[in-house]
């Protein structure tokens, strides 16, 4: 994903990957034979790492509700490396290093060049501001393979009006101007909106131009300074069509395009193609086939600047915290109750319990849980009436 945690980065689908995180651990350094196979199932492939909350931004949609700073207590960089020490020795994931505006840590450059020593895919999610050619060139060489800018307007006013930050479009365009010239590779980010949704067509046209090499729209979660915005949300039968469109207009274009934390794209873009008489599957569909809806808890983790695990920034439940854990990432992602919960999507409540494509989909459970307030319950913003019957509880059955 997605200028960081302030729009989409954090998910999963979020995707500033750019190549697909390679499954498994890196040679050599762990004894195979020690980890079960759940263990082997679920590995962090895709970790969004808010490394400050500082930004220099104050837009209206920022899940992590970020200002200036400095913020108490956020991870050090020897806390950080420790960490990652313990990641790179049981997986191989994407780090996503976001924020606020991840520039605004002092040792943005160390922490990604000590991610890349370990052989760690380094992507980062600034917001544009403070990038010039100089810090270009030293993302470069920290070995930072990817940026992500968010444009939320096909154009200046737009944006900035959504934003309710004169400039942002601005900063944004300085980002992807200073990431061109230098050679870096850039994707595009943007929460829809009531106020965006008739502009999105612009805003791909706009990012094929620009040379992004991914646009990934993003579906609003209401959350942090996002409350606010509630009443921005388009009604799921728009989602339905958003996602509709995306799946028509994905074909033939020069740059990867796909939704990000719209889960329910998977379920769509299954139906689509078995209205076609086709059946997804990786020799057939690649990575279509292989991603999913929600990843959160299952390959997809968000870790706070204060070291705080969640399943992704947008459901602000604690899974486990770094330091208590004295840095052992591994045992909170393998032992979390609430990860255990994500994986097991049998459990969700409502339609995503007994939906025929909750293994493909599994609804967003942040959006779930600003709904009703239970992380589990059914994605609100999903019009789709499985096919299923539901499941009985305890005491019908008895
Ligand atoms: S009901 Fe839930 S699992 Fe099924 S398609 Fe909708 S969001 Fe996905
Ligand atoms: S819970 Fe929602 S916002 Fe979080 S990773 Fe899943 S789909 Fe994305």
């Amino acid at each position: 994903m997605e200028e960081a945690q302030r729009t989409p980065p954090t998910c999963p689908a979020i995707t500033l990957a750019g190549a697909e995180p390679k499954e498994g651990v890196r040679g050599g350094q762990i004894n195979r034979g020690q980890m079960n196979s759940q263990h082997k199932k679920y590995l962090p492939r895709l970790i969004a790492w808010e490394i400050t909350r500082s930004c220099e931004l104050n837009c209206i949609h920022c899940r992590a509700a970020a200002r200036y700073g400095p913020y108490a207590n956020e991870l050090t960089s020897e806390e950080i490396f420790r960490t990652m020490d313990n990641i790179a020795n049981f997986a191989h994931p994407i780090i996503i290093l976001t924020g606020g505006d991840s520039m605004m840590r002092k040792d943005l450059f160390e922490i990604a060049r000590y991610g890349t020593n370990l052989g760690i895919r380094m992507v980062m999610s600034p917001c544009g501001k403070l990038m010039t050619d100089e810090s270009v060139g030293k993302m470069i060489e920290s070995g930072i393979k990817r940026i992500s800018i968010s444009i939320d307007g096909a154009t200046a006013e737009s944006h900035d009006n959504f934003r309710r930050v004169s400039g942002a479009f601005a900063d944004a365009i300085n980002g992807i101007e200073a990431a061109k010239r230098n050679g870096l590779e850039f994707q595009i980010n943007t929460t829809i909106t009531k106020h965006n949704v008739a502009e999105l067509e612009q805003i791909l046209e706009f990012a094929v131009k620009a040379g992004a090499v991914a646009f990934n729209p993003f579906l609003l979660v209401p959350t942090g300074r996002g409350k606010e915005l509630a009443e921005q949300e388009i009604s799921p039968e728009e989602y339905e069509k958003v996602l509709n469109w995306v799946y028509e207009k994905r074909e033939n274009l020069p740059l990867q395009f796909k939704p990000t934390c719209a889960p329910h794209y998977y379920r769509i873009f299954r139906q689509r193609e078995k209205e076609k008489g086709r059946s997804v599957t990786p020799k057939t569909h690649g990575f279509d086939a292989m991603t999913k809806g929600c990843m959160g808890g299952q390959s997809f983790v968000f870790i706070s600047h204060v070291g705080r695990v969640q399943i992704c920034g947008f459901l602000d439940t604690e899974c486990g915290d770094i330091r208590r854990s004295n840095y052992d990432f591994e045992h909170i992602w393998t032992t979390s109750p609430v990860f255990l919960q994500m994986r097991d999507q049998d459990s969700y409540h409502g339609r995503c319990g007994y939906c025929e494509y909750r293994k493909v989909c599994g609804g967003c459970r942040a959006r779930a849980f600003a709904a009703t307030g239970d992380y589990l319950d059914e994605e609100p913003y999903c019009i789709y009436q499985p096919e299923l019957k539901p499941k009985k509880t305890k005491s019908e059955v008895i």
